[in-house]
């Protein structure tokens, strides 16, 4: 029998798991829903809450809930939530660790192993920190691959043809690009580009700041002083702009926004799709540049491309497709659910290595999307330089790779070479990113030009190993990459995961989804409480839409429908916040 591995998109919006059952993927539902907002909050008794009951708290309880915890993967800074501060890859170990109580509730056995998807512009720093998370949520992280990577695989399972395709993802968070060749059973990586700081959220932002100008000049407020009416812009926003992709106008409502000395604010105001796409031109922009450097990576033009495939959320925004299609003279496709399709082709990896028998291809090739190399003395610009950049590993080579390049004492007698690691492009080393540095030392007292040999090793996580050996003497130093930011110390990492277990209780996440479960009935019978008390003093017109909202909230909590309480909770907890205010 194959074993359970299951693949994981950990997306900056939302997440998903999915695994393989009798050949076809599964997306696995938690109440009704495959996708789990990837929002962490801690609710007023400390306990945890992950997806929708996060989410729903944000508006009310910002500084309780955390939100795309991605965009900070890989740095230094923790975050807090509800006083107390947290890694970012804590705070993703949560995600994953209630996913996994989703899977082992569905399979009804314990998960170990996983295949998570990663954008293939992340760095090697947010690639460990995301493999950290998985170790910290008790999962071990098999292999990590690139979320177009996944998706291409996910979309190779339905074709057969020989293409070259494009995949376009956009979430909410971040953009990669990468050039696919598949072919029979080979699923090929040529090339991929991105910006991991590019997504929705960006288009969010533009929205927001529409909105906090048009208060300051017709309201003369600074809704930015509080925090509060910032989330509820920040969710009226988002709305809005997935409005416009279906609609041409929207009318962005929210009662009771603010107050000016006393005065209610109630906003008010429309939006063109015209004008939001103006808003957000340049960013498309930046996407189309992207591409063009994926396809010179590739030596393609976009004549070449056969397909184009959008993923992420963002790719429904209109503007997306249409410029991809003026660029390319090809209909982007969207067949495969730009939402699934990620977690979909990680459940296929994870099946694959773990043996089981999937109608998708044998072979899967991914690339890194940086070079990585070291440094030396040399001549840059006609001058003598102390650090000039030796690209070891290139950008857009297939993954895993090993690169041995030969580097030389400088002095007679040199008994310790420093070696420095660098991630980027630039002849000069020092305008690169270092990403660590190590000594060797003890070695042989000889005269200048004593070989050394500086190993590069990228594995299929993409992540760097490398050593150093002595030519003449065969000794292998033991290196030390002491800088690379927010590596965690083991120790560090075994007290985030004990910490992690606590909060979760025993049985993992399997109780946690339970207790989920209750939660929400809990929360909206408490809300539902509160507003009929409410209900004496509010006005004859909040009244009506309060029972109304009321009315739905008793009918799914009668059928156990968990899935239609969202929308009523969201609307209730809007009017009593405004009517408290
Ligand atoms: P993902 O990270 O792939 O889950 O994508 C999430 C992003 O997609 C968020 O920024 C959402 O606001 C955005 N999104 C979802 N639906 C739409 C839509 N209909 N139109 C525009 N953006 C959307």
């Amino acid at each position: 029998m194959s074993e359970i591995i299951v693949g994981i998109d950990l997306g900056t919006t939302n997440s998903e798991i999915a695994i393989i059952e009798n050949g076809k993927v599964t997306i696995i539902e938690d109440a009704g829903c495959k996708i789990l907002p990837s929002f962490v909050g801690m609710g007023e008794n400390d306990e945890v809450l992950v997806g929708e009951i996060a989410k729903n708290q944000y508006v009310l309880y910002p500084e309780r809930t955390i939100k795309s915890i991605k965009r900070q993967m890989g740095e230094e800074n923790k975050v807090e939530m509800a006083g107390q501060s947290y890694t970012p890859q804590e705070i993703s170990a949560i995600i994953l660790k209630h996913l996994k109580g989703i899977a082992e509730t569905y399979l009804k056995q314990p998960v170990q192993k996983a295949v998570i998807t990663v954008p293939a512009y992340f760095s090697d720093a947010q690639r460990q920190a995301t493999r950290e998370a998985g170790t910290i949520a008790g999962l071990e992280v098999v292999r990590m691959i690139n979320e177009p990577t996944a998706a291409a695989l996910s979309y190779e399972a339905e074709q057969k043809a020989h293409k070259r395709i494009l995949v376009y993802d956009l979430g909410g968070g971040t953009f990669d690009v990468s050039v696919v060749s598949i072919e029979d059973d080979v699923v090929e990586v040529i090339a991929s580009h991105g910006n991991n700081k590019l997504g929705g959220d960006d288009f969010d932002q533009k929205i927001i700041d529409h909105i906090v100008k048009h208060l300051k000049q017709h309201a003369n407020i600074d809704i930015q002083n509080s925090r509060k009416g910032m989330a509820r812009l920040n969710r009226v926003a988002e709305e809005a702009k997935r409005m416009l992709s279906d609609q041409p106008f929207v009318t962005i409502e929210e009662e009771y926004i603010e107050e000016n000395k006393g005065t209610p604010v109630h906003l008010s105001l429309e939006l063109s799709r015209d004008d939001y796409e103006s808003m957000i031109a340049d960013y498309i922009d930046e996407t189309l540049e992207a591409i063009h450097i994926a396809l010179n990576g590739a030596n393609l033009t976009a004549s070449d491309i056969d397909e184009i495939l959008l993923v992420g959320g963002s790719t429904r925004t209109p503007l997306v497709s249409q410029r991809l299609k003026d660029e390319f003279r090809l209909q982007p496709h969207s067949e495969v659910d730009p939402d699934l399709c990620v977690a979909a082709g990680a459940a296929i990896q994870g099946a694959m290595i773990g043996g089981a028998d999937v109608s998708a291809s044998a072979v899967l090739i991914d690339i890194t999307p940086y070079t990585y190399g070291s440094s030396a003395i040399g001549e840059l610009e006609g001058e003598f330089y102390l650090y000039k950049y030796v690209p070891i590993i290139h950008k857009n080579s297939s993954l895993p790779l090993v690169k041995t390049e030969v580097f030389y004492t400088m002095r007679d007698n040199q008994e310790a070479v420093e070696v420095r690691i660098f991630q980027g492009e630039e002849s000069d080393a020092l305008n690169n990113i270092q990403i660590g540095e190590f000594l060797i030392e003890g070695l042989s007292k000889v005269a200048q030009g004593n070989p050394l040999l500086v190993k590069f090793e990228l594995d299929l996580d993409g992540i760097l190993h490398v050593s150093a050996i002595e030519k003449n003497t065969g000794l292998e130093k033991a290196i030390v990459i002491d800088n690379v930011i927010s590596r965690c110390e083991k120790t560090e990492m075994l007290e985030a995961k004990d910490r992690l277990d606590k909060i979760f209780g025993e049985g993992g996440g399997v109780l946690q989804q339970e207790s989920d479960t209750h939660h929400a009935i809990v929360q909206a019978e408490a809300l539902v409480e509160k507003a009929e008390r409410m209900l004496e003093t509010a006005s004859a017109e909040d009244r009506e839409d309060m029972v109304n909202v009321i009315e739905m909230i008793n009918d799914a909590l009668t059928q156990e429908d968990l899935a239609s309480l969202k929308e009523p909770m969201d609307q209730l907890s809007d009017i009593l916040y405004y009517l408290e205010s």
